[in-house]
C-alpha cells in the first residue's frame, strides 16, 4: 500500500478538506477540520517517484459525510447557485478557466509530485483544462429550453433544471482533468457538488476547489472530501439525498456503488476501464504505425483508461512493425518526472508495480513472448517504476482480455481487416479504439464496425470538452463532455401552458370536450 497512516508529530504539510460553509459535527473523530485531532484521521500522500511522503490529508468519517450531504441539500434549496442566472454561472466558470491558466505552474507541480507522471505530460494536459470551464460556461449561458408540437392551444415548454446534490468520485491518474470534466458540467447545470478525489492524488484537486472559490462560486456549492474509497467514498455514495453519482474508476468500484444507487434511485454515470485496441493497417507503414503505438500505449506509463493496450497489426507489416517497436520501446527514457527529458514516469504505487509483474508471470505461463521490458525498475534506486514492456500474444490470452493499467502492452498479429475488427471487438470493454489507415473507405468501414464509445481515426487520446466521452459494455455508461454531459446533470420538467381549453368536462356532455 503506497499510503499509510502518519505519526501524530508528522511535520508534513496538511491539506484540509474543502467545504467553506460547512462545520463538521463535533465528535472525537472530527476529521474534516483543518487541524485533525488524531493521527488515525491522517492519510499520508506519497510521491511515487521517490516513495517520499508529500503531505497529509484528513479521512472524512461517515457522520461528517451525512451532515455534509444534508448541508449540501440545504444549499441547493436556498438556490444561491441552483437559481443563479445563467449569465452568473457563465461569469464564474469562465473566470475559473482564467484562474486555472494563471495557476498552471502550481497545479503542474502538485500533479507531477503526487502522480509521478512526467512534467512534460502534465504541462500539456493541464494546459487545456481551462477549456473545460470555458466550454461549460458557454453552455450554461447558451443552452435553450425546448418546446413540443403539443396539440391544440397549448404551449409545452421543456425546462432543464439542475438535479440537486451530485457526488463526483474521481481517480488518481488525471486528477485535475477528470475532476474538471465532471465539475464543469455539474456546476454549469446549477448543481451542488461533493467531490471525492482519490486519496492517492488529492492535492491538486483541493487546489482546484480554492480556485473555484476565488472565481466566485458561492460557498456551499462545492465541497471536496478526502479519505479512502472503501470508507469515505462508500459513505458518500451511500448517503441519502444524492441526486446523482458520477464515478470514474474500476468495475469493482462500480459494482460496490451501483446497488445502493439503485436502491436510492440515484442516477449514475460510470466511466470505467478499457482495453483499447490500436488497429494498424498496412497502408500506414511500420514506422508511422510504431509512432502511433508508442503514444497510444506509453503515455502516462499506460495508466489511462484508453491506453492502447492491444496493438492489432496487419500481418503484411507485422514483422517490420515488431522490430521497430521493440527498438523504440527499449529506448524510451524512464526517468524522474521532474526531468523534462523523461518520457515514462512512475507508476502510482507499489501495488501497481506488483500488478504489472503478475501480468508478466501469467503471460510467461501461457507461453507469450516478452519482447522487451518485463521487470520493475527504479530511478536513482527509488520509486515505483516498471519497464515499458511489449508482449507478443494472441487475442484470447489473459493479457489481451484484462486491463493492466500500466506499461505492459499486448502485440497481436492479425491476418486481415476482418480479423482486426473481430479481435478489437472480442473484449468485455468498449471505451476507446484507434484505427490507423491511409485508406479512406477502410477508415469509415472499420470505425463503423468497432464497438467503442470513442473511435479515433489516425489519432489516439484526442479529447475535447465538446466531444462526448464514455464507454459501453464493461467500460461503463453515460458520457462526460459535450451537451450530453451537461444535460445528464439536468432533469427535464415539462411545463404545459393552456391558453384555450376550458375546464368544462363536467359542465356538459358532448363531442369535442377534450380530456387529455
Ligand atoms: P478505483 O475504482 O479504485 O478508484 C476510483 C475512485 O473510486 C477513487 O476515488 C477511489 O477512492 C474511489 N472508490 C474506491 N472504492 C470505492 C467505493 N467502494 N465507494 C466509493 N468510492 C470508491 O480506480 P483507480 O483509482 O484505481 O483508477 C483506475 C480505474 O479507473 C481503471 O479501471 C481505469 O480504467 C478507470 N478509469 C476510467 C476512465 C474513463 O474515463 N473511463 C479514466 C481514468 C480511469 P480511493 O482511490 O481514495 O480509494
Amino acid at each position: 500500500m503506497a499510503n499509510s497512516t502518519a505519526a501524530a508529530a508528522d511535520p508534513l504539510p496538511h491539506h484540509p478538506n474543502f467545504h467553506p460553509s460547512f462545520s463538521p459535527p463535533s465528535s472525537p473523530s472530527q476529521s474534516s477540520s483543518s487541524t485533525p485531532s488524531s493521527a488515525a484521521e491522517l492519510i499520508t500522500v506519497l510521491n511515487p517517484a521517490t516513495a517520499d511522503p508529500l503531505a497529509t490529508i484528513s479521512a472524512t468519517p461517515a457522520t461528517t459525510i451525512a451532515a455534509l450531504v444534508a448541508h449540501a441539500n440545504e444549499q441547493f434549496r436556498q438556490g444561491a447557485w441552483a437559481r443563479a442566472d445563467a449569465s452568473e454561472r457563465f461569469r464564474v466558470l469562465a473566470r475559473a478557466g482564467v484562474l486555472i491558466r494563471e495557476r498552471m505552474a502550481e497545479l503542474v507541480d502538485l500533479e507531477v509530485k503526487q502522480t509521478g507522471r512526467p512534467v512534460r505530460e502534465m504541462t500539456a494536459q493541464l494546459g487545456r483544462v481551462g477549456e473545460w470551464f470555458d466550454y461549460f460556461a458557454s453552455l450554461a449561458r447558451t443552452h435553450q429550453d425546448d418546446s413540443t408540437p403539443f396539440k391544440g392551444p397549448v404551449l409545452n415548454v421543456l425546462k432543464c433544471q439542475p438535479l440537486g446534490v451530485c457526488a463526483l468520485i474521481t481517480p488518481w491518474n488525471h486528477p485535475v482533468l477528470i475532476a474538471s470534466k465532471k465539475l464543469a458540467a455539474a456546476l454549469a447545470a446549477g448543481n451542488v457538488v461533493i467531490l471525492k478525489p482519490s486519496e492517492l492524488a488529492p492535492l491538486s484537486v483541493l487546489k482546484l476547489g480554492e480556485i473555484l472559490r476565488e472565481a466566485g462560486l458561492p460557498d456551499g456549492t462545492l465541497s471536496i472530501v478526502n479519505g479512502y474509497g472503501r470508507e469515505t467514498g462508500k459513505f458518500l455514495c451511500e448517503a441519502k439525498g444524492l441526486a446523482k453519482i458520477d464515478l470514474t474508476g474500476g468495475l469493482a468500484t462500480y459494482e460496490a456503488v451501483a446497488p445502493t444507487a439503485a436502491r436510492n434511485l440515484t442516477g449514475l454515470t460510470a466511466e470505467l476501464g478499457g482495453k483499447a485496441p490500436v488497429c494498424i493497417f498496412q497502408s500506414v507503414g511500420a514506422e508511422k504505425g510504431v509512432r502511433a503505438a508508442l503514444f497510444a500505449s506509453f503515455i502516462a506509463a499506460g495508466q489511462t483508461c484508453v491506453t492502447g493496450s492491444r496493438l492489432l497489426v496487419h500481418e503484411r507489416i507485422y514483422d517490420e512493425f515488431k522490430e521497430v517497436l521493440v527498438r523504440r520501446v527499449a529506448a524510451l527514457r524512464v526517468g524522474h518526472p521532474r526531468d523534462e527529458h523523461t518520457q515514462v514516469g512512475a507508476l502510482i504505487n507499489d501495488a501497481a508495480v506488483q500488478r504489472c509483474s503478475s501480468f508478466i508471470r501469467k503471460a510467461e505461463e501461457e507461453g507469450d513472448v516478452i519482447l522487451c521490458g518485463g521487470k520493475p525498475t527504479s530511478v536513482d534506486g527509488r520509486g515505483y517504476f516498471f519497464e515499458p514492456t511489449v508482449v507478443e500474444t494472441q487475442r484470447k490470452s489473459f493479457l489481451s482480455c484484462h486491463e493492466v493499467f500500466g506499461p505492459v502492452i499486448a502485440l497481436i498479429r492479425c491476418k486481415d481487416e476482418d480479423d482486426i475488427v473481430r479481435t478489437a471487438n472480442d473484449s468485455a470493454f468498449a471505451l476507446g479504439a484507434s484505427v490507423w489507415t491511409d485508406d479512406f473507405a477502410q477508415a469509415h468501414r472499420v470505425a463503423d464496425k468497432i464497438d467503442a464509445g470513442v473511435v479515433w481515426v489516425n489519432g489516439h487520446h484526442l479529447n475535447d470538452p465538446s466531444s462526448p466521452w464514455g464507454g459501453w459494455k464493461e467500460s461503463g455508461m453515460g458520457k462526460e463532455n459535450g451537451v450530453e454531459a451537461f444535460e445528464s446533470y439536468t432533469k427535464v420538467k415539462s411545463v404545459v401552458f393552456n391558453y384555450g381549453i376550458e375546464p368544462s368536462w363536467f359542465d356538459e356532455v358532448g363531442a369535442g370536450t377534450r380530456y387529455g
